[in-house]
Formats: structure tokens, sequence, C-alpha cells
């Protein structure tokens, strides 16, 4: 029995933050507070604040098939190095793509060989699949993504609305949820001048609030569906969502970091490396966003971490639109959370931990075994330093292209530590994990 207790450091339940020790025997964590008696290895956590593990509800790995772009080993040692324990990675960018059952399977056996840590799997819903939903669910998928504009990649089809609509009832009848990037294809401009900002222009926040409109429009049919809008970058489409939950709809929405901490300048400045879709928004937008997270309309924080190799970045140094989309950021959530949101803006950490855990641990199905600091939890920590003053500099930087947008951005506030199931899998700025030890998780309706 392999056992380890957590001494002396401020642990943060949902129901607040208390100094506290944890003990954990086989993985999972078994007593909690005066309970706990030394056992096994002992790591000093004074002065430290123990968070449950990161559940990163959108990540993109590329393997199979285009591992050159990232690859399932060198995301997952991002992962450690970020504090993120668990991540559910996307149907799209590995070919083929996760939209049915046997490219699921090809998926699960490369990653269960080369994950460092826990991972959970998209299916994809495209135009020609909707009869491979049912097969993906019974194989324990977390749920279904869906383009409405065009995905930048050519074997992932964007749905049009009626095909959307259909797929709505058939995740209502499964009882699983779809997740949506909601961008109108009909209100994007597909072209225009080489600077960042042109790109920016060319997707405006109109067309995200339009496409969730047009998403709301569909759910109308399929009775009980569970919709979760993917990456929102700005307000008016989060008021959207809020304003139709309001009406009993189940819609929940995510935003990214690299949407709470960049604006267009940024973009104009930095380049390629913080290209995505939708755009870098202006600072009154940012600011805006910052509002909407500090009131609690914002369901959960995920990375999109999307990276490429460095050249396809590169081909955007003169025309932006030449580059991928995508923006490597699975190690910066923590740090821009910790800076931009709790030192700078008084965001709480029972707030950072529901945001990146536990809410989506919740949604995806995988609470209570992820996502919370309880007895009889699986033992996941990001064990993070809040006071720590740091710069990002590229021997950080886990990413097999090397390119990120927050190299040399400082931070205050650093991940010391990573646990997965109780193994250490970051430590002290090194990665210690070995591929292998991740292990695929599914929603609970799958166990
Ligand atoms: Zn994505």
């Amino acid at each position: 029995m392999s056992t380890l207790v957590i001494r002396g450091g401020t642990v943060v339940l949902p129901t607040g933050q208390r100094p506290a020790d944890i003990a954990v025997e086989n993985g999972v964590i078994s007593a909690f507070g005066s309970e706990v008696r030394d056992q096994g290895e002992i790591i000093d956590a004074t002065g430290l604040v123990v968070l449950p593990g990161l559940v990163d509800a959108h990540v993109h790995f590329n393997e199979p098939g285009r591992a050159d772009w990232e690859g399932w080993e060198a995301g997952t040692r991002g992962a450690a190095a970020g504090g993120v324990t668990t991540v559910l990675e996307m149907p799209l960018n590995a070919h083929p793509p996760t939209t049915t059952a046997a490219a699921f399977d090809e998926k699960v056996a490369v990653a269960s060989q080369k994950a460092l840590v826990d991972f959970g799997l998209w299916g994809g819903m495209v135009p020609d699949n909707l009869g491979d939903l049912e097969a993906l669910h019974q194989r324990g998928v977390v749920g279904f993504k869906a383009f409405m504009s065009h995905s930048g990649i050519d074997d992932f089809p964007r749905v049009p609305d009626g095909v959307l609509a259909i797929g709505l009832k058939v995740a209502a009848r499964l009882n699983t949820i779809v997740g949506v990037h909601a961008e109108s294809q009909e209100m994007i401009e597909t072209g225009g001048g080489p600077h960042p900002v042109a790109w920016c222009r060319a997707r405006p926040a109109a067309a995200e609030v339009d496409a969730i409109r047009r998403l709301l429009v569909c759910m109308r049919g399929a009775k009980g569906v569970r919709a979760h809008v993917v990456h929102v970058s700005c307000a008016e489409g989060l008021a959207q969502v809020d304003a139709a939950r309001r009406k009993g709809v189940s819609i929940t929405a995510e935003t990214c970091p690299h949407y709470l901490a960049f604006t267009e300048d940024d973009f104009e400045r930095i380049g390629p490396a913080l290209k995505c879709a939708p755009p870098i928004r202006d600072e009154a937008t940012r600011e805006a966003l910052w509002n909407e997270v500090l009131g609690g309309r914002v369901d959960l924080i995920g990375s999109d971490h999307s990276p490429c190799p460095a050249a396809d970045k590169q081909k955007g140094e003169h025309d932006i639109w030449q580059a991928w989309g995508g923006i490597a950021g699975i190690q910066a959530t923590l740090p821009v959370l910790m800076t931009d949101g709790v030192l700078a803006r008084g965001l709480s950490f029972e707030r950072v931990a529901h945001l990146t855990a536990t809410a989506p641990a919740q949604l995806f199905g995988l609470y209570p075994r992820k996502g919370a600091i309880a007895v009889g939890a699986d033992a996941d920590f990001a064990i993070v330093d809040p006071n720590t003053r740091w710069t990002f500099d590229a021997h950080e930087l886990q990413t097999r292209s090397g390119v990120s947008a927050y190299l040399g951005r400082e931070f205050t506030g650093k991940v010391a530590r990573t646990l997965v199931r109780g193994r250490t899998v970051f430590v002290d700025g090194e990665v210690t994990g070995k591929p292998g030890w991740g292990r695929l998780v599914k929603p609970n309706h799958a166990n």
C-alpha cells in the first residue's frame, strides 16, 4: 500500500480555505484534518495553497495522426507543469478525428501509453456521423463537440443548423452534453489585411452572439438537452447564455485564460502565437469579461491548448491569415488566474478551484472522483505558492513547438507541485511523471 501525507498547507475546499493535513492511500484521499497520522512520504506544504488538481476541459493534443503538432507526452508534460491533473481532449486535430468508436479506441491506445496525467475524450459531431454518436457515448466520451463555423481543419467539417438540431436531439436522448464552437460563419470575413488586428475585425463578437442565439433556437427541438458554449470571448455572448439559463435552458459557458490575459495590442506586438478563434479582443472587452468571471456568470475556465509546429505559426509573421490559429496555454491557466485574478482583482482561491476543477468535473460527470478535495476522491492536487514572482521563460515551457504567447510574461503565483492519484508528476520546476501513468476517465454513466 502506498501512502503519503501533505502537511501544513492551506487547503481550498468548496466550503472555504483552511489549514489542514491530507492523507492519501493508494491514490485516494483517505483522511483529512485532525484524522491524519504520519505515514509514508511526507510532503511539507507550509506556506502553500493546496487546490484540487485542474480538470482542463478543453485541450487539443493532435495524436494520433499529427503528433508532430504536440502529442500526448508533450501535452501532458505541460499539464503536469500547469497543475492540470485531468485533461478532456478534443476530437479534432488528431487524425482520424474522434468521430467513430474505432477512432476513440485508437486514441485511447496511444494516450494510455503516453499520458502523464488522467484524460477523458470528447467525441466529435460532424455532418456524417450522427449514427456514430451512440457508440461513442457507450465508449465513454465526456460529450460531443460541434463547430458552427469552419474548424480550420479539413477532416472536421462544421454542422449546419439543421444537422446541429438533429444532433442535439440525439444528445438529449443519450443524456449527454454538446460543446459548441459558436461563431456564425456567415458573419466572419475570410480575408483581410496582413496585420493581427485584421483577424480580430474579421471575427467580431457579434458573430459569437448570433451563433449562440442560433444554438438556442436549435436546442428548442431537443427537450432536456445540455449544451456548453466553449471559449466565449465576450460579455455579450455570456449574457445570451445567462438569459437562456434564467429561463431554464440547460446551457453553460467556458472562457479561456488568453481572453483574460491579453488584448489586441498584445496580439499586434506578439503576433501569430496569439492567433486564435474567436480572436483576442480589445481592452474594454477583456475587462467586461473579467466582470463576468467575478460576477459568477462564467461556468468554467479551460485552456483551449491548441499548439501546432513552429513553422505553422511563423508563416503568419508577415500575413496573419497564413498562421495556424491556436494558443499553447495549458501551463498558463493557474498563473493567469492567480496573477490577474486573485492578486489584481480579488478573485478567491475558492472560485479558482470551482472554475478550473469542480465545475468541469461536475459538468462532465467526473465528480466527485475528480474536482474536489474530499475523502474518497482521487488524490489529485495542484499545490501552489501564491507569492512567488517569476517570468515564464523558454526552459519552463513544455509544449513541443517552443512557441507560446506567454513567454516573457511575469506572474505572481506559481505551481510548486502537481500530484495525480498520489504520485508527484511535477515538482520544483521539473516534470517527474512518467508516460503511461495517466488513465482514461469516463463520465459516471459509463463506469
Ligand atoms: Zn479548441
